[in-house]
């Protein structure tokens, strides 16, 4: 990570190890968005060869004088914004990302506080088979009504709910969604994800 940095996730790129190009407008006809990473590794002691490969991620490469000492080693690329682009399906809902990240990063801490990074949306296996979400608000958050967050969800632009009415009507109903209060987990990489699909992810370290 870099600090000072200007966006909760941004880090800079080690591109001695990997290289990361983006498409750009030419990636359209490959069906790839604008900011898609293309990651190749150069690392001799990697155990597997990747060239141009998606993970199915964008994210924002930009260089600046950040002062920090990942810059003094050399490396100036910073990266930000990391985002997966593909479709979350969670208890019977199909979002697109970017939906899940604007409410999970803007609209529900504009409304019950904490920053970008304070909401999470955690998949759980139910005991009927069904699948359950926990949205994992921070403690730095406000007081959260569940009814509430899960309206602010539904009716947020680009919500999906005119395309899966009855899954709407279920979530609204209750017992779909419910809240936990506590730090969100991370993944493997230690990168906060807005859903973490289930038996993913862990519980950030307490060392
Ligand atoms: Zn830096």
């Amino acid at each position: 990570m870099c600090q000072p940095c200007y966006y909760p996730d941004e880090g800079h790129l080690l591109h001695d190890l990997v290289v990361v190009i983006q498409p750009g407008l030419d990636g359209s006809e490959f069906g790839l968005r604008l900011n898609t990473l293309l990651f190749s590794n150069l690392a001799p002691t990697a155990s597997f060869l990747l060239i141009n490969a998606s993970i199915g991620d964008e994210a924002v490469l930009a260089s600046r004088d950040c002062g920090c000492g990942f810059e003094g080693m050399g490396w100036t690329r910073h990266i930000h914004s990391i985002r997966s682009f593909e479709k979350l399906t969670a208890a019977g809902m199909t979002f697109v990302d970017s939906h899940v990240v604007r409410v999970l990063e803007e609209v529900l801490p504009g409304r019950f506080g904490g920053g970008p990074i304070s909401f999470q949306l955690v998949e759980e296996e139910a005991e009927n088979g069904r699948g359950a979400l926990s949205l994992v608000a921070h403690p730095d958050a406000g007081p959260l009504d569940e009814t509430e967050v899960i309206n602010t969800f539904l009716d947020a632009p680009g919500a999906p709910s005119t395309t899966d009415a009855l899954m709407s009507d279920l979530w609204r109903q209750g017992g779909v969604v419910r809240v936990e209060r506590r730090a969100p987990l991370t993944s493997q990489s230690g990168k906060i994800g807005h859903l973490v699909p289930a038996g993913h992810g862990r519980a950030p370290s307490t060392e």
